[in-house]
């Protein structure tokens, strides 16, 4: 496709738009089991950091870090200043403001004598600091740690409301490796917790051009009368990784791509773009028509096996210039390991909508680039009076929400050339949010940390989505799990590439939706 391209900026003429970015955060203790972990130095400390620099904190919160790790107050807090300054924004005057509010705790998480000491604790913790006995319990630790810790909180009364604090649990992907035990987590969670009090995170969701996809399709008039299966000829969803599986080895062989991706980013990124208009923006009615349309993916013809499936698994290639190794040859892999590292789904939603519309759904590890985004391919216009006389084939329209690494809204459409002759080009609109956009922005993980401290669900998880989406997927991996002959259809692929090419053989625009240029 052509370059050429339009852009678009506000439209200012009544003034630059602002955009009142002022919180009333309520006093917090944020209590994070797993302190010592890689999540929390990469992510959570980075993010909580810049929330207190940037002044979004209020003046009492306090970070309580507790994992088995031996550690004291000092320790914990000259690691944190660590990852802060790994992560490329340390500042001193906010760090001297910050630290005095961190503290370390010491549980071993099964333990119920270091949870009554914690409890102890973040009592003294709320006569010192004034955090008002509001406790936010951050679970970053393995999985398989959920059920303890959320038990053992129960049982010594820090899930209990009194008044008008509040405690409330967050959970990391994964909700459980399939349906049942994603019920079995639930049901713990809820012996202690309401679902008010659950914070289910995919910070996907947080990303701005994300959340600026309800808002494009909601907040314009113009689209929604083309958003269905007469005007649109497929949706992709697209997640690529030039990654591999890093130091997340020993996880991501027992949870390969579908676990990984499909059952939390990249089902959230399909309801975003296929989904009907709330009746309000609402955290529970945008909920709602999620999870109505996960009720609508048509199930998966486990009788055809393979048709609408590929999955792949990456083996030696090159990455920008660098050969990397096979996954089965990743330290921490079974080396005869069958887990895919790429999958492409093709879904369909049997409802008046998207009746016969192919969604599809694309992941992998060590692909050719990273790239996140949503490929809104229209259909052909029904009739051309120009084949005979314009030189270029029409190109159906395309809209492309960028998620990564351009975070924009790009559309094509023909347009004439200047020339004596009739010649016709794709041209693109194109709307980045980094050109036009000059206000705060908020990381995914500091978004979706104010939204737990405020309590809004808005961009969390409601355990029916969790169950609808586990639900199409189980099946899924049901097959691939319990077939014998999965060697002879997990496809190998070049790292570095675009994936196995049978996926290119189930959806031929595949190619096209990766490369298009959105910058
Ligand atoms: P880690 O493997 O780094 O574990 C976090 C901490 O948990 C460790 O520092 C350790 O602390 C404790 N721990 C680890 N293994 C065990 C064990 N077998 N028994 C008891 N304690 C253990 O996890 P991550 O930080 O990578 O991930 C935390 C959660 O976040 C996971 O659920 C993961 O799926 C999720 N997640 C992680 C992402 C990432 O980028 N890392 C991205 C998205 C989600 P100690 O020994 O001191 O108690």
């Amino acid at each position: 496709m052509a370059d050429a391209h339009v852009n678009l900026t506000t439209n200012d003429a009544g003034g630059t738009p602002t955009c009142d970015s002022r919180l009333n955060l309520p006093p917090c203790a944020i209590v994070i089991f797993g302190a010592s972990g890689d999540l929390t130095a990469r992510k959570l400390f980075p993010a909580l950091f810049s929330l207190h620099r940037s002044g979004h904190f209020p003046e009492s919160f306090v970070i309580l870090g507790c994992s088995r790790s031996e550690l004291d107050d000092d320790q914990f807090r000259a690691r944190m200043r660590e990852a802060v300054e790994r992560s490329g924004d340390f500042e001193r005057q906010a760090w001297e403001t910050m630290a005095p509010r961190l503290y370390y705790q010491q549980v071993s998480y099964e333990d119920a004598a270091g949870y009554a000491a914690l409890a102890a604790r973040l009592d003294d913790i709320d006569r010192v600091q004034g955090t008002r006995g509001n406790r936010l319990f951050y679970l970053a630790v393995p999985p398989t740690l959920y059920e303890t810790i959320a038990a053992c909180l129960g049982e010594t009364g820090l899930a209990v409301e009194h008044g008008e604090s509040f405690s409330r649990i967050v959970v990391e992907k994964p909700f459980g490796h399939d349906l049942r035990s994603a019920q079995a987590l639930d049901a713990i969670l809820h012996r202690s917790f309401g679902e008010p009090q659950v914070f289910r995170i995919d910070h996907y969701l947080a990303k701005e051009t994300v959340q600026n996809i309800l808002m494009f399709r909601f907040a314009n008039a113009i689209f929604e009368p083309v958003w269905n299966r007469n005007h649109i000829d497929y949706i992709s969803v697209i997640a690529a990784e030039n990654l591999g599986v890093e130091h997340r080895a020993g996880y991501y062989d027992k949870a390969g791509v579908l676990r990984d991706m499909f059952q939390n980013h990249m089902m959230q990124l399909l309801a975003l773009a296929a989904m009907d208009a709330p009746t309000c923006f609402h955290a529970d009615r945008v909920r709602d028509e999620k999870v109505r349309l996960y009720r609508g993916l048509k199930p998966f013809e486990v009788a055809d096996e393979f048709k609408d499936l590929v999955l792949g698994q990456y083996g030696p290639g090159m990455i920008d210039g660098k050969h990397v190794v096979a996954y089965r040859d990743e330290k921490g892999v079974d080396p005869r390991s069958l887990t895919p590292t790429f999958a492409m789904i093709r879904a369909f939603v049997d409802n008046w909508r998207w009746k016969g519309v192919p969604f599809f759904l694309t992941s992998g590890k060590r692909l050719a680039r990273k790239a996140s985004r949503i490929v809104v391919q229209f259909k052909d216009v029904p009739h051309s009076m120009l084949h005979e006389v314009a030189q270029e084939r029409l190109e159906a329209n395309q809209l492309v929400f960028g998620i990564y690494p351009d975070e924009v809204i790009h559309m094509s459409f023909m347009a004439k050339l200047p020339a004596p002759r009739l010649c016709l080009r794709p041209v693109v609109m194109h709307y980045g949010f980094d050109d036009a956009e000059p206000g705060p922005r908020l990381e995914a993980y500091e978004k979706v940390l104010l939204d737990c401290i405020l309590g809004d669900h808005m961009l969390f998880w409601r355990q029916d989505g969790v169950e609808q989406t586990w639900g199409f997927l189980t099946p899924i991996l049901e097959m691939c799990e319990t077939c014998g002959e999965l060697e002879r259809h997990l496809h190998s692929y070049p790292a570095g590439s675009w994936g196995p090419e049978r996926a290119v053989a189930l959806h031929p625009g595949f190619a096209r939706d990766v490369s298009m240029k959105t910058s």
